[in-house]
């Protein structure tokens, strides 16, 4: 591989050294121009060259500074330099181009002559690329992937990939995408680079020279840099293996997001959990504080004192009737309602149109009776149901007493109790007669349920009322 620059040293150092050793230099722009000493036929003797240049100096001097001479292909645009006395007027004259197309470039140190850039017009750069006649285009359509364009024009995927080597992944195919399909040879296609030559890469790939020159339908050597080369019966199989591998990196690296994404909302969830459970504890380590708080307030202590109170006021209450009881026993039942209007059959009224007897004169039928004896005939109705006086009397009491919201009439030796009212519909001091209302059924004081307990008592003393009543 002879030694081209990628690009034209202008006025460096390096080009001052070449000039001032050789008095003459000459870049060229050819597509394959192998050193001047092997081609024969070659122009660039120095006789030659010094007509091309037009430097008047004798053959014999240019001779002995020849072999310093290299030829050396520019890239872009093409273009000589020439050492020179001559005007450039008359370099642009003799090379056939424009005067503009001529430049002075800095003068080399030591140097009496000239060194001008002319710039050449070749017709063969402008062409577009070269590509073998063999070789199609396809545009890619909408949801098109590389695999089907390969079995659509019957070829393999590595077939398809060694004539597109920009490709920088198997997947992302984008719509109106231009893949380079070869109908004939198969084999690597690739776009001569800089410092390359169609015969540099056919000897580094291996490649064989004449089936090359046959595929790409013209000779090696007609092909110069940006044109395709079609390397055929060579694959790009490292090429596609990379691409699948950076397939793969990118799964790797997407599961590997997922993973983590995942995980992640495991900690968010286990931190909400513990959250949760931190509130939890605190919400129940604040109702047992409010629950001692409770426990100690004057408010509670309150209440106990009270329900106490209430203990030891019904306690009274049952030992005051079990006293009365003990009297009443010692005297018989005839004797004293004798002297009374409240008399066996005479007198009195059932205190409601509608009721059940529910409990009668010393039943224990319920707790409290078993505690207390229950000195009186439990009427049930529901609540609201008119009581009318079941004899004429005076009201001693109307209000809240023993029996919740009670009445009590009196007539001589007699007491009657109306208990459990909702209300009372008479007041302390009022004379009733019989069938007169005195209130409404209830369930006030100790009470399991709307009813009124009715008393009678005689001298103080608490009769069976079913026995007098008619
Ligand atoms: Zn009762």
């Amino acid at each position: 591989m002879p030694e081209f620059p990628t690009c034209p040293p202008r006025g460096s150092s390096r080009l001052s050294r070449r000039l001032a050793l050789t008095g003459l230099a000459l870049w060229g722009l050819s597509a394959l121009v192998p050193p001047a000493a092997a081609r024969p036929e070659a122009p660039e003797t120095s006789e030659h060259l010094a007509t091309l240049l037009g430097i008047p100096a004798p053959a014999e001097q240019l001779s002995a500074a020849l072999p310093a001479v290299r030829l050396t292909r520019l890239t872009e645009p093409s273009s000589l330099l020439v050492v020179t006395a001559q005007a450039a007027a008359r370099v642009a004259a003799r090379y056939g181009v424009a005067p503009a197309a001529v430049a002075a470039l800095p003068r080399p140190a030591g140097e009496e002559a000239r060194v001008l850039r002319v710039r050449l017009p070749l017709p063969e750069l402008a062409r577009p690329p070269a590509l073998p006649a063999s070789v199609l285009t396809h545009t890619v359509r909408p949801g098109e992937t590389l695999a089907a364009v390969a079995a659509r024009h019957d070829l393999s995927l590595v077939d398809l990939l060694s004539a597109n080597l920009g490709r920088e992944s198997l997947d992302d195919l984008t719509p109106g995408e231009r893949l380079l399909i070869p109908t004939a040879e198969r084999g690597l296609l690739v776009r001569i680079k800089p410092g390359q030559t169609a015969l540099s890469l056919i000897a580094a790939y291996g490649a064989d020279l004449t089936r090359t020159a046959r595929a790409n339908g013209r000779l090696p050597t007609a092909l110069t840099v940006g044109d395709y080369l079609l390397l055929p019966g060579i694959q790009a199989e490292s090429f596609h293996k990379r691409l699948i591998e950076r397939r793969a990196a990118q799964a790797e690296a997407e599961r590997q997001a997922r993973v983590q994404a995942q995980y992640e909302r495991y900690l968010s969830w286990q931190r909400d959990r513990e959250r949760a459970r931190r509130e939890e504890q605190a919400a129940r380590q604040a109702q047992y504080e409010a629950y001692l708080a409770w426990k100690s307030s004057p408010e509670r202590q309150r209440r106990v004192a009270e329900y106490e109170r209430q203990v030891q006021y019904e306690a009274a209450q049952a030992l005051a009737r079990a006293r009365q009881r003990q009297q009443a026993a010692a005297q018989p039942l005839s004797t004293r309602a004798a002297g009374v209007n409240v008399s066996a059959g005479g007198g009195l009224a059932w205190p409601m149109h509608s009721y059940r007897v529910t409990s009668r004169y010393g039943e224990a039928d319920i707790d409290f009776h078993k505690q207390v004896f229950h000195g009186g005939v439990d009427l049930a109705a529901p609540a609201g149901t008119p009581i009318y006086a079941s004899a004429a009397g005076t009201v001693t009491e109307s209000g809240y007493g023993a029996y919740g919201m009670n009445v009590y009439t009196v007539q001589g030796n007699s007491t009657l109790v109306y208990g459990h009212l909702s209300r009372t519909a008479v007041a302390a001091g009022q004379t009733v007669q019989q069938g007169e209302l005195l209130g409404y059924v209830g369930c006030t004081g100790i009470c399991t349920g709307p009813h009124l307990h009715f008393e009678i008592r005689l001298d103080g003393q608490a009769v069976d009322p079913l026995a007098l009543l008619p």
